[in-house]
C-alpha cells in the first residue's frame, strides 16, 4: 500500500535492508485479515485473545477488608520483542486496523533501535514517548484518529514539529 510504504521510506529508508530475512508473516496476515500488505517483515504475527485488564477495588466488609477485581479495559494488541527468534505481535480477535498499525509501528520502532534509545534516554517516560509516536504514526498512515493515548500522541506531535517525523519517531 503506498502510503505505507512512503511512511516507512520517510522514516528508514534503510530498513528494508535490515529487515529483509523475514519476508512473510505480517504481510499475509494484514493482506488477508485487514487488506493491506506492509513491506516489511520481520515479526510474526498471531491472533490471540488479549487479556482484560482489571483494577482491584477494596471494599470494607464489616471488620475486613474484601478486594474486588473490577474489569476496566481490554488490551487489543501488543509488540513483543524477542531478545532471539522472531519478533510478535499478538493481535485480539477484535483487533482493527488501526490496532494492527499501532502493533506494527512498534515494531518499526524496534527495527529502528528506537525502542532501545528511547528506553535508555528517558527511563520511565519512555513508554509515553513510543505510545505518542507509534499513535502518531498510525493515525498518519490511516488517516483516522484512533482515539487512543491522546496526551502522549500531542506531545509527540510537538516532538515531529521541532525535530521532523524522522528524527522523533527514530530518536536518532
Ligand atoms: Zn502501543
Amino acid at each position: 500500500m503506498a502510503v505505507i510504504e512512503s511512511m516507512q521510506k520517510e522514516l528508514y529508508p534503510e530498513l528494508e535492508q535490515n529487515c529483509a530475512k523475514v519476508e512473510k508473516t505480517v504481510g499475509d496476515f494484514a493482506r488477508d485479515t485487514y487488506g493491506f500488505r506492509p513491506d516489511f517483515q520481520g515479526v510474526e504475527v498471531i491472533v490471540k485473545e488479549q487479556p482484560t485488564i482489571y483494577t482491584l477495588l477494596l471494599k470494607r466488609v464489616g471488620d475486613y477488608v474484601k478486594a474486588v477485581a473490577v474489569p476496566i479495559g481490554k488490551a487489543l494488541g501488543v509488540y513483543k520483542p524477542q531478545p532471539e527468534g522472531l519478533n510478535r505481535i499478538e493481535l485480539d480477535p477484535t483487533a482493527d486496523r488501526n490496532v494492527a498499525m499501532h502493533e506494527y509501528l512498534h515494531y518499526l520502532q524496534d527495527c529502528l533501535g528506537a525502542i532501545k534509545r528511547v528506553t535508555e534516554a528517558l527511563g520511565q517516560k519512555a513508554r509515553s514517548y513510543l505510545e505518542g509516536g507509534a499513535t502518531y504514526a498510525t493515525e498518519r498512515v490511516t488517516g483516522k484518529n484512533s482515539g487512543v493515548y491522546p496526551r502522549e500522541r500531542a506531545a509527540f506531535a510537538r516532538e515531529v514539529e521541532r525535530v521532523g517525523l524522522r528524527r522523533a519517531f527514530a530518536y536518532a
